[in-house]
């Protein structure tokens, strides 16, 4: 089946829904969604969205833009980064508008609260730039766009699963989906095509990401030739729920809590003298498991406990609700009263599909457009989170970067016709699925995903070095050909879910090689990259973006230079 749209959306999280809503003006847009919309990962975000409104104290997007850039340990393009901190003012102020729920000060303003690494005066100390509702932000967000969408006559088409992107003489022309329901294939022929498929952070066993965050956008412009930008860079968020992952949000901090280790020490004393629990997340994943390795986990384990004890009712009630209620299911213990286990937990992809800084994707270090394709939000890198981001400046960079690539796209609609649809566009997707279908072999794709989970988290995380990261390149060739021998049993079409763990899996397993390889390439440490046997940043050399590219001789790699306009490269203390 063929559907003709101006413009298609393939994602339906706040990237998705915030750039569909910006072109549904200027032509017929089609967003693809392989979940109900308002079941996205942006609807699980708990802390807020930075921008300096200035309504608890001074502050000014200089200082955010500072916070940004040194946060990324110098790796964000400064001009991407202006550009976030500039708007966000103004697109926080768009969902006010829009009816978004902020919790608000006595006076009636929009609240903000402290969060990691945002300070004020160029890092003199912690700033309240997070605006917030409750801890349940990126809910709000998700559910006031989704509403401005419907009213704004934005065709969905929901479980449908993306396959494939079509290229034709150097356009984008469309794209290809599998419909959950029938098993159907689908090809959208569009005149632009823009990419909001969220994160991959389904490689690692423990991990704050839904199950559907299985890189599907970023694998899928990996195999039609666009490489990945960055994805040496992975961050793990302190606060995972121990052992399980689930994540409690870094307003807890934000709001006073703290992390205490086996002798009951605040030990990020140590680490971030200043900043304390609030220093960059790279920091204090990495300051916990110096603690755990130094034997003060707690009872000598491998995880640490966060302090709310003191922050008083008032606070969790009204301020880390779910916070408190996800402590309460999951670890069946009372926050006030107790303090709560918690370990790093994978997070968030610095990495992505390369952009600039109209959401165009680029396949190059000359910035080289390709007409009518763009990305935003997760799945995308443009770049201004770099290395490491901070807490806060993605709920910014999906809406403020899903608006710009959708100015953008509104423009070549405008200006273009339909690029010709190749002949049998949707035969790669066909091709993929049958390939799948009738899988007879033996292995299992649970399994198989399991392994991939747990080397990944042993290999690839916090801390690597060359023998761990060779030893992971082994561990997933080993699991390459156990995929060529997997086993589907379920014959179905309708709701085939066998199918699409299988295909997501497939995904998981390509990123997961583009993650290793860029790592092994970068000898130096910097943000979230740790590498035990090259500790320094080296400017000289790695102050330079990660191209890596798939080719029939494997992961192949060019290097960009990094945009720096304001904020030379500096040591980075909190
Ligand atoms: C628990 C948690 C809390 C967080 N808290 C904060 C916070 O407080 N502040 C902050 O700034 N950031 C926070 N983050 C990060 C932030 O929420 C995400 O990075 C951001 O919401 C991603 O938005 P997105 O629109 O790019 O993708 P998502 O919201 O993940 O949406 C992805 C969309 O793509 C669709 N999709 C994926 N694959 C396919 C496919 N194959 N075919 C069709 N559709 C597909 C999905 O259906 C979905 O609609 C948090 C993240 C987590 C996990």
């Amino acid at each position: 089946m063929v559907h003709k749209y101006d413009a298609v959306i393939v994602g339906a999280g706040g990237a998705g829904l915030m750039a569909a809503l910006n072109l549904s003006p200027h032509g017929r847009v089609a967003v693809i969604s392989k979940l109900y919309p308002t079941r996205s990962h942006t609807g699980t975000a708990q802390g807020g969205i930075g921008a300096a409104l200035g309504n608890m104290e001074e502050d000014h997007w200089e200082w955010h833009m500072f916070d940004t850039v040194k946060g990324s340990d110098y790796l964000a393009d400064q001009d991407a980064v202006e550009i976030l901190c500039r708007e966000a003012i103004e697109t926080v102020y768009e969902l006010e508008h829009w009816g978004l729920p902020f919790s608000r000060t006595a006076e009636g303003r929009i609240a903000q609260r402290p969060f990691g690494g945002h300070t004020k005066e160029y890092g003199k100390g912690p700033v309240r730039r997070s605006c917030y509702a409750a801890d349940r932000t990126g809910h709000m967000i998700l559910q006031t766009l989704y509403q401005q969408c419907i009213k704004n006559q934005v065709h969905f088409f929901d479980e449908y699963h993306l396959l494939d992107v079509l290229m034709a003489d150097g356009r984008c022309a469309g794209a290809v989906a599998l419909c959950l329901a029938t098993g159907e294939i689908h090809t959208f022929h569009a005149k632009a095509v823009l990419d909001a498929t969220g994160g991959c952070g389904r490689m690692f066993r423990v991990t704050s990401n839904a199950h559907a965050l299985t890189g599907d956008g970023m694998a899928v412009a990996l195999r039609a030739g666009v490489p990945l930008e960055d994805m040496e860079f992975f961050q793990f968020h302190p606060t995972g729920i121990y052992k399980m992952g689930i994540l409690l949000s870094e307003a807890a901090r934000g709001e006073g809590a703290v992390l205490r280790n086996r002798t009951g020490e605040r030990f990020m004393e140590r680490y971030a003298p200043t900043l304390l629990d609030l220093a960059p997340r790279d920091m204090v994943s990495r300051a916990m498991y110096r603690e755990i390795r130094e034997g003060r986990g707690i009872d000598g384990k491998n995880y640490l406990h966060l302090d709310l004890t003191h922050l008083g009712a008032d606070v969790l009630d009204k301020k880390l609700p779910d916070v408190t209620e996800f402590v309460r299911t999951y670890l069946g213990i009372e926050p006030k009263k107790e303090r709560v286990p918690v370990q790093p937990t994978a997070h968030y992809a610095m990495g992505g599909i390369p952009t600039d800084a109209n959401g165009r994707v680029i396949v190059d270090e000359a910035n080289t457009p390709v007409a009518g394709y763009y990305a935003a939000g997760e799945a995308a890198c443009v770049s201004v989170h770099g290395a490491n981001r901070l807490g806060t400046n993605s709920l910014v960079d999906i809406l403020v970067y899903g608006r710009r690539g959708a100015r953008h796209a509104a423009s070549f609609i405008k200006e273009n016709d339909w690029a010709p649809l190749p002949e049998r566009a949707d035969d790669r997707a066909r091709e993929q699925v049958s390939r799948l279908m009738p899988a007879n072999g033996k292995e299992r794709v649970g399994a198989i995903r399991d392994a991939l989970q747990d080397e990944m988290m042993e290999k690839a995380a916090v801390f690597r070095d060359a023998q761990t990261l060779r030893a992971m390149r082994e561990t997933l060739q080993e699991l390459r050909d156990r995929y060529a021998r997997i086993k589907i049993e379920d014959r179905g079409t309708k709701y085939n879910t066998e199918l699409l763990e299988a295909i997501e899996l497939g995904n998981l397993l390509d990123l997961s090689e583009v993650l290793v390889e860029s790592a092994l390439g970068r000898q130096e440490s910097r943000g979230a990259h740790w590498r035990e046997d090259f500790p320094q940043r080296d400017d000289i050399n790695w102050l330079k973006h990660t191209l890596a590219y798939k080719t029939a001789n494997g992961i192949e790699f060019r290097f960009k230079p990094v945009t720096i306009t304001r904020f030379q490269p500096m040591e980075r203390k909190y």
